[in-house]
């Protein structure tokens, strides 16, 4: 029996950089009572918060439900429990689905956090925006206002070839077999080869220091949990060699590949029922 249900988020919990499905969200709520549910993934925290929080808050989970939830925030690089005691209901900082939810994101609790030095986030921006540039990849021009292609997430460096804002759609059709950014990869690699440059998302290239990758996270999440391999199960979209689940799969965690979220949740209903 498993103890440990782990998820990548873009395209295995949600359309990729958008808050989780209600049937999502009803489904892990249910999971919640039976298994420690843990999302991975390069995001930053608000997004783990926009994404999953939220959603789970809108569709009633309480506070001992929240107990079971642990945020593995920029591949597991960080990890924020929920922390419900002391006098942490401060200001409410992002928006919320529900307005009068008692909740800000001071109630979770930053339990570790390795960070890129300065140096290297530097390092790595130069290189990707260079290889991108050289290959004609780089499309600034289609940014929304504000946006960004590179983007430091503390723990990790995120190319994201047409920013954070851009339109899921186009987003799809910019890379759908992934040539684009194996190309980009490749450069980056000759030009800062001490980074680990993995694809991820539909746009996304997320650059890291050689083993701050999902097994980092992994190996931390059983550490924080005491649990082992055999404890966990682990689903994601990019299990194959070179994609940002693999990791994962190479330690040897039973993992379930998905194509999108209702693959997900198919697998969870039948989780569901047999427990
Ligand atoms: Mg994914």
């Amino acid at each position: 029996m498993k103890k440990v249900l782990a998820f990548d988020i873009d395209q295995t919990l949600n359309i990729a950089k958008t808050p989780i499905p209600d049937e999502i969200a009803k489904l892990l709520i249910k999971c919640l009572t039976h298994f420690d549910i843990c999302p991975i993934s390069g995001q930053k925290f608000d997004q783990f918060l926009v994404q999953i929080v939220n959603p789970l808050l809108a569709n009633g989970a309480s506070v001992a439900e929240l107990m079971n939830l642990h945020l593995f925030v920029a591949q597991g690089t960080q990890y924020y429990r929920y922390d419900p005691a002391g006098k942490k209901f401060g200001p409410v900082e992002i928006t919320l689905v529900k307005p009068n939810t008692p909740y800000s994101e001071q109630n979770w609790q930053q339990v570790y956090n390795y960070p890129l030095t300065d140096e290297q986030v530097s390092k790595i921006s130069t290189s990707l925006e260079q290889a991108a540039k050289e290959l004609g990849f780089w499309e600034e021009d289609k940014l929304k206002k504000g946006d960004e292609i590179i983007e430091n997430r503390l723990s990790q460096v995120t190319f994201s070839a047409l920013g954070q804002k851009a339109g899921t759609k186009e987003k799809y059709a910019w890379d759908p077999d992934c040539k684009k950014r194996a190309k980009i990869v490749k450069r980056a690699k000759e030009l800062a080869p001490e980074f680990d440059y993995e694809i991820g998302g539909t746009t996304s290239i997320n650059a890291i220091t050689p083993g701050m990758n999902k097994e980092f996270g992994m190996t931390h999440l059983m550490k924080e949990l005491h649990a082992s391999e055999d404890d966990i199960l682990y689903f994601g979209d990019m299990t194959e060699p070179g994609g940002n689940d693999y990791p994962v799969v190479k330690m040897g965690i039973d993992t379930i590949t998905v194509r999108n979220h209702e693959d997900t949740a198919y697998a969870l209903r039948g989780i569901l029922g047999i427990l």
